[in-house]
């Protein structure tokens, strides 16, 4: 991520296309231009991340992990995952709950909140002012308040003296301004440390006056940002078409790295009418849907395409510069597994409860990176995130609505197989 966010041409040569159709990457583009051009003036930058993967049934009914997406702004549920971890492990022992057969199984220890916490104060130490502040951006109704206010609190208890303000992005054109020095300066009297960004990653997150002015006074400004513009960008869907090849990946990684790396990619095409592969892409469409998925560069659930209405999407799409925005991926074909969930009905009466027994799993891994000009300066990853949906479901998030969060059960696999099988067989 930190070799994609500092090579600002490959990021404009990548990104440039798709901004002439999608005004909201232009924006975030033309941010990171002006900013590169005037020099970096924050000290360090930082982005805390979360790689998402599933788990795919491959054609000999073996299964292999393959990476979702990376998500590099606003990665959340830190704190949630962390404490259901604990709890499951507490209801284990105080249930004296065993596999069968006395397979040995343990919940592995989860410090995402940790990790997040410690990501945080390592950005604000950066910063080198003790009486500066952390700024939590977010939205103006939070649905996702508890978990950005359990990271406030872990952050608290592991240093006291940091102190900690919320603010809506909504709300900050009137209430943050430059100091002499580029400090960013809140209310006239807070000089700001660290930007944590918990929003910003949608269009409409940009949708009232003067936004797109705000998100550039605070990348312009010496304090650290949360994820810095050019490590936001670096978290675009199209990076992992443009980077999905080892050949592509051996531009930042020695190929060794990049050949183990490309092993939980999926398979990406491009829709590019000038690329080669735009056949093959086409056939796909036409013949086996089912096993693609269509995204634009969007984040936050809730925008991709899925099996036949890929081809409705594409066929209405004429302008091929239009295209350039989406990226074919390989459908991750999850294998089913017992399991239970409890979700809301929405769909029907918002006061029932849906239930299933029959879910796939999307496995999340936290990071933390601090870099300044010379390189990397730290770079951490622990704790994790694990949701599942009903089987059949294809968008995911807990938030949205779709998923609930589970748990990582380590099991002896060998042992297992001759027991209990966990997965459908389908
Ligand atoms: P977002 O930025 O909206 O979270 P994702 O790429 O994570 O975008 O996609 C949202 C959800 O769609 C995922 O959580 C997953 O459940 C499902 N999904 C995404 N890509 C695939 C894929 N290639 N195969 C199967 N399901 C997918
Ligand atoms: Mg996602």
């Amino acid at each position: 991520m930190h070799k994609i966010a500092k090579d600002t041409d490959f990021i404009d040569q990548t990104l440039g296309p798709i901004a002439q159709v999608d005004k909201f990457t232009g924006n975030l583009l033309e941010v990171n231009r002006m900013v590169q051009r005037e020099g970096i003036a924050q000290p360090v930058i930082s982005c805390i991340n979360r790689a998402d993967y599933m788990l795919d049934k491959y054609h000999n009914g073996s299964l292999r992990i393959r990476q979702v997406e990376v998500n590099a702004i606003a990665s959340s549920m830190s704190a949630h995952s962390s404490t259901l971890s604990a709890l499951h492990g507490y209801l284990f022992s105080k249930y004296d709950i065993s596999l069968p057969n006395d397979i040995s199984a343990s919940i592995p220890e989860n410090n995402s909140l940790t990790l997040v916490a410690q990501g945080i104060i390592e950005a604000f130490d950066a910063y080198n002012k003790n009486s500066a502040y952390i700024l939590l951006v977010n939205e103006e109704r939070s649905l996702n308040f508890s978990d950005q206010h359990i990271i406030e609190l872990r952050v608290h208890t592991i240093r006291p003296d940091v102190k900690f303000v919320r603010r809506r992005f909504i709300d900050l054109p009137q209430l943050v301004r430059l100091g002499p020095n580029k400090e960013l300066l809140l209310e006239d009297s807070k000089e700001i440390a660290l930007v944590y960004f918990r929003y910003g990653y949608d269009p409409s997150n940009y949708n009232f006056d003067g936004s797109w002015k705000l998100r550039l006074l605070i990348e312009r400004s010496r304090a650290i940002k949360c994820p810095s513009i050019n490590f936001h960008l670096s978290g675009a869907k199209k990076f992992q078409q443009v980077l999905h090849s080892e050949k592509a990946l051996e531009r930042f990684l020695v190929q060794s790295d990049a050949s183990r790396l490309v092993e939980v990619f999926c398979k990406f095409w491009s829709l590019n009418s000038e690329d080669s592969e735009i056949n093959i892409a086409r056939q796909l469409i036409d013949s086996d849907a089912n096993k693609l998925v269509l995204k634009p560069q969007r984040e936050g659930g809730g925008h991709n395409i899925f099996g036949c209405d890929i081809k409705h999407v594409v066929d209405s799409i004429t302008d091929p510069a239009e295209q350039l925005q989406y990226i074919l991926m390989e459908f991750i074909n999850s294998p089913r597994e017992h399991n239970w969930i409890l979700l809301q009905d929405d769909a029907n009466d918002k006061s029932r409860l849906d239930s299933a027994d029959s879910l796939v799993s999307e496995l999340g891994i936290f990071g933390s990176i601090l870099a300044d000009g010379s390189g990397v300066v730290s770079n951490k990853t622990a704790g994790y995130l694990v949701r599942s949906k009903k089987s059949g479901i294809n968008e995911g998030g807990v938030a949205t609505g779709y998923a609930g969060i589970s748990n990582i059960l380590l099991i002896d696999d060998n042992k297992l197989k001759h027991h209990y099988n966990m997965f459908y067989d389908d």
